[in-house]
């Protein structure tokens, strides 16, 4: 058999010659930021035109009368919870399948997280489940629209308001994607961006709360004003994300084209067997006028009775050698911290299947277009062609 045949992770050439495409890339309207920060001083200054100008420039595109900017995203779920008074001795709702630091955040603050499951459909925070969780102790709950999915607002805000709790919006996954016809984020009390180096808006660091709500804004402010800034971010990551926020609209829309095709080939994907191997969750994702999702990852959901035997990570594992950066996807929060750390309601069976069975596919890849598609799919169909040979290989 010829080497072109074979998987990468047996030995064959990777379908994908190129290496991992590189994030955030190449910018030339980056370095033109940076430039501009050396020639005016900028880069060396607490204070400067580029924080304030990106904040007027997240405010109308948001839409959101607020916008705080600050050292992260974890920051900024941390701030959110602090704005809408989240203390010790309270309770905060959240699903059981988010990111890991928001389960971190409320234990920060001296509150007890409640983890409600997800919905086996779209695999975010089940909002049916969001009334049995409540208690005299609830103080909030964070929404996370993760793998480009996204949570529906519109019955958490409405139990928001029946028993007084504040939602804190994560849009950190989602960042410029409409929901209902208004940016990820603005349906909350208080909405939350991440500016990490992995993200569609990237410093390397930094992360921003958005709010409409004036007293939730200047709560925040007195919580990080010390006399100096507690946790700022700097006038050059301000620099380096304007001209990153002027193309997030247009590449959003790259990648969900890009999305949208890989699911309709991965969907005509069957094993011999007829099984399909990797579901998109892109089935659930909003369409319309007034819906647009965003992939900081694209979701897909492995399938464990598929006929080939390959388990989830030996999969990904051959992926990761053709070089397409599929990952497993979080932990489940209830199976990585003690017990004795949370409440629950229910068992939350779907939360650990997804801790077993979501594969997540990093963002960077959806801009290459049409050829990378095709190149995902071919990938997955080779590896699926000698699957016992790959499950024989060693796990790394
Ligand atoms: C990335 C991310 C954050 C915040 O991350 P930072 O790296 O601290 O900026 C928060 N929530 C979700 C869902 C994320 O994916």
């Amino acid at each position: 058999m010829s080497a072109s045949e074979l998987p990468a992770i047996l030995g064959g050439t990777p379908l994908r010659t190129e290496a991992l495409p590189e994030w955030p890339g190449n910018w030339p309207e980056v370095a033109d930021a940076l430039n501009a920060c050396l020639s005016d001083g900028s880069w060396g200054k607490y204070h400067g035109p580029n924080c304030e100008a990106l904040t007027e420039q997240l405010n109308n595109f948001h839409n959101v009368t607020e916008t705080i900017l600050c050292a992260s995203g974890t920051a900024a779920v941390e701030l959110a919870l602090r704005g809408v008074r989240v203390e010790a001795g309270d309770e905060v709702i959240l699903a059981a399948y988010d990111f890991k630091a928001n389960f971190q955040n409320v234990l920060a603050i001296g509150a007890t997280p409640v983890l409600v499951d997800i919905d086996p459909a779209s695999w975010q925070m089940d909002v049916s489940q969001l009334e049995a969780a409540i208690s005299n102790k609830t103080k909030a709950v964070i929404v996370s629209h993760l793998h480009g999915g996204r949570v529906p607002m519109q019955p958490v805000m409405e139990s928001a308001a029946r028993h007084g709790f504040s939602v804190v919006e994560d849009a950190c996954q989602a960042t410029g994607a409409m929901f209902d016809g208004r940016r990820a984020g603005t349906a909350g009390h208080v909405g939350v961006l991440s500016f990490g180096g992995s993200k569609l808006l990237t410093s390397g660091r930094g992360g921003a709360v958005m709010t409409d709500h004036p007293e939730i804004a200047q709560r925040i402010r007195l919580f990080t004003q010390r006399g100096n800034e507690a946790y700022p971010l700097s006038e050059m990551q301000a620099a380096v994300l304007r001209p990153q926020l002027e193309r997030l609209e247009e590449r959003n829309i790259v990648r969900w084209d890009s999305v949208r095709r890989l699911s309709n080939q991965l969907t005509q994907l069957t094993s011999a067997q007829g099984d399909q191997i990797l579901r998109p969750l892109v089935d659930a994702c909003p369409v319309g006028d007034e819906d647009r999702p965003a992939f900081f990852k694209v979701g897909l959901q492995f399938d464990p009775t598929n006929s080939t035997g390959l388990s989830r990570d030996k999969f990904s594992q051959a992926m990761r050698a053709e070089t397409v950066a599929l990952n497993p996807g979080f932990r489940s929060l209830n199976r990585i911290h003690s017990k004795r750390r949370f409440r629950t309601v229910g068992e939350l069976p779907v939360a650990n299947h997804c801790d077993e069975h979501v594969l997540v596919l990093h963002h960077p890849i959806l801009l290459e277009g049409d050829v990378a598609t095709r190149q995902i799919c071919a990938s997955v169909e080779r590896i699926c062609r000698h699957a016992a040979e790959v499950s024989a290989t060693p796990v790394c």
